[in-house]
Formats: structure tokens, sequence, C-alpha cells
């Protein structure tokens, strides 16, 4: 069967500060990889599971930062930016199971690097009513290929997020979340061997496994840390202003509340970018 993976950043081993997640930094190197080193894991246990394709897309900031000389030789990977399916660029109904490399949503206490797409500027995304964080909404995003997540990779806070949002689904710990820039982490040797171990399982269970349900109506609403940022979010056809921080967008069709929703985190960066 062929299998997507979804690969973040901050849930990776060892990682737990923002200096590991950027280019230019000197610890980001290293970081990178351990990023691929877990990567290869996951890709491990699948393989010898007998999964027969495997693609991998990058899902972290610029999303650029593979080392394709240290991929696994068996996947393929999707690299580089713009994708408007962003964190889920290039999934479709040819894929018999996800895997998300992923980290808690924004305000979860001691969860590491926890955050919603923009880490100090998106205070939380909501759903009909419901919060939500990357790996609700990614596995949102394969649901409407009819794809289901097979196996979420992270620290604590990100697998009972996962088992929240995604029943039965099952996951892999690195490392334990003290503080949002704090953690302790499991030696490289030990994750591998629980990646894997659980990628292997997580493909033997994918019979058992169903995409999350997607609501007929979706009302999405994001909060902002800047005025401004709404405000211009709001001149998007179809996007509200419903308070001076939050926006508010309804939809039948989750893809294109996706790429509204791509629009406006990517706005917020921008302004972000242009004015701090
Ligand atoms: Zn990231």
């Amino acid at each position: 069967m062929k299998i997507y993976i979804s690969a973040d950043f901050e849930g990776t081993t060892g990682i737990t500060e923002r200096n590991q997640c950027f280019p230019g930094k000197p610890e980001f190197e290293s970081a990178r990889r351990l990023w691929i080193g877990d990567i290869n894991a996951v890709v491990d246990g699948l393989l010898s599971a007998g999964a027969h394709e495997i693609i991998v897309n990058e899902a972290h900031a610029a999303m650029n930062y593979m080392l394709p000389e240290l991929l696994h030789p068996r996947a393929s990977f999707i690299s580089g930016y713009v994708k408007i399916d962003n964190q889920m660029e290039g999934i479709d109904t040819s894929f018999s199971g996800a895997v998300l490399m992923g980290h808690a949503k924004a305000g979860t206490a001691g969860a590491v690097l926890n955050h919603t797409y923009v880490m100090r500027d998106v205070y939380e995304i909501r759903i009909n009513g419901h919060s939500i964080g990357e790996i609700g909404l990614n596995a949102l995003w394969a649901a409407y290929h009819n794809v289901p997540i097979i196996l979420v990779i992270g620290d604590d806070k990100a697998a009972a997020e996962a088992l929240e949002c995604i029943p039965d689904v099952e996951t892999a710990i690195v490392k334990t979340g003290l503080s949002q820039f704090a953690a302790h982490c499991l030696p490289m040797v030990s994750t591998r061997e629980i990646i894997t171990t659980a990628a292997k399982r997580a493909y033997g269970r994918i019979a058992h496994v169903k995409p999350v349900a997607l609501p007929k109506l979706f009302c999405m609403e994001l909060d902002f840390s800047l005025t401004e940022i709404a405000k211009l979010c709001s001149f998007i056809p179809g996007v509200e202003l419903a308070s001076p921080r939050t926006v508010v967008f309804t939809s039948t069709d989750y893809r294109e509340l996706q790429h509204i929703r791509v629009i406006c985190t990517n706005l917020a960066l921008a302004i972000v970018k242009d004015h701090f």
C-alpha cells in the first residue's frame, strides 16, 4: 500500500526550542539530521510491514530542509514553498494511510513548541466551535481524500491531542513536554525503535482505522494576536470580522476552508515580518 508522511519539525526527537527549528541558527543543522532520522525510522517501519510506496511531504516553515542524501532511499519527497495544500500537499485518494509528525496546538500547557501554524500570532483556531490544531486540521484534510491517519509522532501532549481527535490512531512519543521550550527527551537510539515499532503496528491496523468524520458544514474561526491581521484577513471575500482580533469563514467544502486558512496565516506571517 501507498503511505503519505507529513513531516513537521517540532515533534522531532531532541527538539525543544525555536533555535533548533530555523536555518541560520547553529542548532538547526543537528536538528535537521534528527528530523530526517525520525522520518527514516517511520519509513523503515512501514516498509518492513509491507508498504510499497512512501511519499514524505515537508511540513515545516519554508518546507525546504530535506537533505536528500540522508533520506531513506525508498522514500520520495515533496519539498519547497509555496504549496497551497501546505502540510498535506500531494495527498489524494491513492494513499491507504497517512502519518503525521507533529506537535500540540497553541495554548496546550506543557507542550513542546505548542502553536498553530504561527507561533506568536495565531492564538486559536476553532471549527464549529471546537478548538483544533494542526493535527486535527490535517486529519480532516486527509479525510477529505478518504485517507485515515494511522500514526502521529511527537511529544506526549501531541499524542494525547491526536487520540482526542482521531479515535484509534497509533502514537509514538519521543519526548515528554515540560514547558513550551523544554522537554525530557529520549535518546535517539530509543526513539528510532519506538517510531519503527509504532509504524509497523500502525500499518498492520490500517483496515481498522477510518478517516475522521467530515462535518457537512464548516465554520472556521481564527483568533490572531493583532487587530490588523484580522482586519486584513476580513478583506478576503467571504471572510468576516467576528471581533477585532477574530475572523470567521463558513463553507461546505473543506478544501476551500483550508485554502482560506493558508492565506490568512500567511497574511499573519507577512504582517508580523514587516512590522515587528
Ligand atoms: Zn513546524
